[in-house]
């Protein structure tokens, strides 16, 4: 059996590997260590798209520089479900990075910081004299489950797998693009709403192109979800045919993420916190995985009350916010509505961008606004 780990973190992607790094940033003698069932690089289906409040969390980490290789994409483009549009400069840029790359460096970062990083596939877990104790033979005062949507960790510790209504199925592909292509497309559709696709240029002459939909949708087409998805995304962006087709589902977050029980902490995915209005999750599991890198090293004996205040403080009016919204948005006139308001007004997209991708909440006012043209729509439609 090994030594005792002061940290054992299960999966190395955004969530993961910023929990290590984390760790040992705040205590560069912390005994970290970082298991995946795959080696690095290895491929992730993602939109790659990385939020402004992503390459925060970076610098936070201590990598400012990780992606400034990759060029800012600052021109952001929405069509709603009923054909309404906007496009505009976001306050701040985004990336797009291929994961494959991404999280490569991220997991050689931590690395670097002194954390031991293993090939492993991690099917047990027990807590035995207050350790937990993973596949008999790695033993940790505190565990970070970083595993991803489908977290053998989450269910170890008796926790449900998200429930159905809150989870989400995307392809996406990779298609060429012009090298000047700087416009991120987001193209709406009202049938089986909610459902996107999306054109997001990497800045080397090809885009990560895909397409989502909630999953109790994709199921009651009572078609092969392949089909449906690939069918789809090929209808919306039909001048971009994708390659390495590639799909994967997504835990949206029900509005309280599930933090985890006893010594084990739950982050990203694992814990349920991807936006349900786009899809957007890198950020949260990096935002989450921070936080409970800090919670595994600086509240030893009992992380898990931390870790769970800080991540309310940082995104609990933010979730509950997303969670209200997402149930509005399953009227796609909601959306229409919010989308022309957001054309008109400069104030409004800036706002949808930051709740759609950040941390961001919703002014009264700014609901009334949009409820009032979602009403006078209404009438007139009537
Ligand atoms: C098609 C699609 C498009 C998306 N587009 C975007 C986007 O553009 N922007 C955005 O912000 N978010 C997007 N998301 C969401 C984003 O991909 C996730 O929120 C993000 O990857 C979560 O990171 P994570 O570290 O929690 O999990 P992951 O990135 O899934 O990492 C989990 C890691 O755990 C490892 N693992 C799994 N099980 C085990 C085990 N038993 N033992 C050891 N290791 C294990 C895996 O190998 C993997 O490396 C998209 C998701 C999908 C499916």
């Amino acid at each position: 059996m090994d030594d005792i780990w002061d940290l054992v973190v299960v999966g190395g992607g955004p969530a993961g590997s910023a929990a290590a790094l984390r760790a040992r940033q705040l205590r560069p003698d912390a005994r970290v260590l970082l298991l995946d069932k795959a080696d690095f690089p290895r491929d992730k289906a993602c939109g790659d798209g990385i939020a402004a409040h992503g390459h925060d969390e970076l610098a936070l980490l201590g990598l400012p520089d990780l992606i400034a290789d990759h060029r800012p994409t600052r021109r952001l483009s929405i069509v709603s479900p009923g054909g309404a549009q906007v496009s505009a400069t976001v306050a701040r840029p985004n990336h797009v990075v291929p994961r494959a790359v991404f999280d490569a460096r991220l997991v050689e970062a931590a690395r670097e910081r002194g954390v031991e990083v293993r090939r492993h596939r991690v099917r047990a877990l027990a807590v035995r004299h207050g350790h937990v104790v993973l596949d008999g033979t790695v033993t940790a005062r505190a565990v970070v489950g970083a595993d991803g949507a489908n977290s053998v960790v989450r269910r170890l510790i008796g926790m449900p797998a998200s429930p159905g209504r809150h989870t989400a199925i995307a392809v996406r592909g990779y298609a060429d693009v012009p090298l000047d292509d700087d416009v991120q497309r987001i193209v709406m559709q009202g049938e089986g709403w909610p459902a996107y696709a999306w054109s997001f240029p990497v800045g080397d002459g090809s885009a990560n192109v895909g397409f989502g939909m909630l999953l109790p949708r994709l199921r009651a087409t009572g078609l092969p979800g392949r089909r449906v998805l690939h069918d789809r995304l090929a209808e919306l962006l039909p001048h971009l045919p994708a390659r390495d087709l590639r799909a994967h589902h997504l835990p949206l977050s029900p509005g309280r993420p599930g933090a985890g029980a006893g010594r084990v902490m739950l982050a990203g995915d694992a814990a349920g916190l991807i936006n349900p209005l786009t899809g957007e999750g890198i950020y949260y599991a990096l935002l989450s995985g921070r936080l409970a890198g800090e919670a595994a090293v600086e509240a030893p004996d009992d992380p898990l009350p931390r870790y769970r205040g800080e991540l309310g403080r940082a995104l609990g009016r933010h979730l509950r916010t997303t969670d209200a919204l997402a149930l509005a948005a399953r009227s796609p006139r909601f959306i229409d509505a919010a989308i022309g308001v957001a054309a008109r007004r400069r104030e409004v997209f800036d706002l949808l961008v930051e709740v759609g991708l950040g941390a961001g909440t919703v002014p009264p006012s700014l609901l009334f606004a949009v409820a009032r043209r979602w009403l006078g729509e209404a009438v007139r439609g009537a």
